[in-house]
């Protein structure tokens, strides 16, 4: 019977002929000290007839009964309300009558604070919801921020590196991928770059108006983007000159690129006037010591070349190992 002190409520045992055997620590505490021989010294009158004449009927049928209201009198005198449950189980070969009580009033207490309990769950979970959905907002504006910045930083990116008239490229567009090469490309290789002048442009603006000179470093652009490989860097380098930048292309190859562009810049015609161009090209190996000074190197070279293609005439390419 050491278990019966386990559980959390008055306990009684009875025989099935209502003769007390046992009765744990809470049930001497709330009802009585001393362990009677008849259970029915436990109960006020009115609860003696209900147990003959309708708890124990149950219970014999049944083997058990559960919630049903009693009361228990105390050896004081007082009436305590409480819920019944009883059930008929073997102890030992014999067969008992294990008798637990539930005092009302405590079960009500407890009612209500599961009831509390269960309102104060729903109501953090209800703020866990409000929450989530604030921070789900929250995380929403701050992707969008972060896209805005990306874009803008893009944008930024794009417009430092971009020659606002012809979309082009523009000189640090043209230095960056020098730079770059020159750190990747092996030793043998020689990069080119054509230094691109329109012959008497002035005169275009002069002619025809400041807004069709624009027009024609327009198509001059496009017509550049058409004469290079994917891999080369076209870019406006200031006013009415462009430079190309051909990474891994020889004289040779340069001298073949200047001619297309000279073929492709015939094609620009502003009114009866057709486009010329004068070309100075500079081949260079690349020299990692000098990184800094090498395109500085290339277009010092180029635009010697560049001068002696105007000087020797125009609407022609010079190289600039060709001039000695
Ligand atoms: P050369 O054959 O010696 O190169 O003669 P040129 O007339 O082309 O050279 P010059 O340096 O005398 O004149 C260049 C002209 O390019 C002068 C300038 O007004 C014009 N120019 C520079 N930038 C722009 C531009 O963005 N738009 C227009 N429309 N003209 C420009
Ligand atoms: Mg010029
Ligand atoms: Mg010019």
């Amino acid at each position: 019977m050491f278990y019966l002190e386990r559980l959390p409520c008055p306990v009684l045992v009875t025989n099935c002929n209502g003769s007390v055997q046992h009765t744990n620590r809470d049930f001497k505490k709330l009802v009585a000290p001393e362990v009677y021989e008849n259970m029915n010294h436990y109960f006020p009158p009115a609860c003696r007839i209900f147990l003959q004449t309708h708890a124990w009927p149950l219970l014999l049928k049944n083997g058990e009964f559960n919630e049903l209201y009693m009361q228990l009198l105390t050896a004081g005198g007082e009436r305590i309300p409480v819920m019944t449950n009883a059930r008929i189980s073997e102890a030992e070969g014999e067969r008992v009558v294990i008798w637990l009580f539930f005092v009302v009033k405590e079960r009500q207490r407890f009612e209500a604070e599961l009831l509390k309990a269960r309102q104060y769950a729903q109501e953090t979970a209800i703020q866990l919801a409000k929450v989530n959905t604030e921070l789900q907002h929250a995380n929403a504006r701050l992707s969008q921020y972060a896209i805005a910045v990306r874009t803008e930083a893009d944008q930024f990116a794009h417009l430092s590196l971009t020659d606002p008239l012809t979309d082009l490229g523009n000189r640090r567009a043209l230095s960056l991928n020098v730079e770059q090469w020159v750190h990747s490309a092996s030793g043998e290789s020689v990069g080119s770059l054509l230094l691109i002048d329109i012959d008497f442009f002035k005169q275009i603006n002069d002619r025809f108006g400041h807004a069709e000179g624009d027009n024609a470093l327009r198509k001059l652009a496009q017509q550049l983007l058409k004469s290079v490989r994917a891999q080369d860097t076209v870019v406006r380098y200031g006013g009415e000159e462009f430079a190309l930048w051909l990474p891994n292309s020889d004289r040779e190859g340069a001298k073949l690129t200047a001619k297309r562009v000279h073929t492709c810049t015939s094609q620009i015609q502003v009114a009866d006037l057709h486009i010329t161009v004068s070309i100075g090209i500079s081949s260079l190996a690349p020299n990692v010591q000098e990184v800094g000074t090498f395109l500085e190197q290339l277009l010092a070279q180029a635009d010697a070349a560049l001068y002696d293609a105007k000087a020797n005439g125009r609407n022609r390419t010079v190289c600039f190992g060709d001039l000695e």
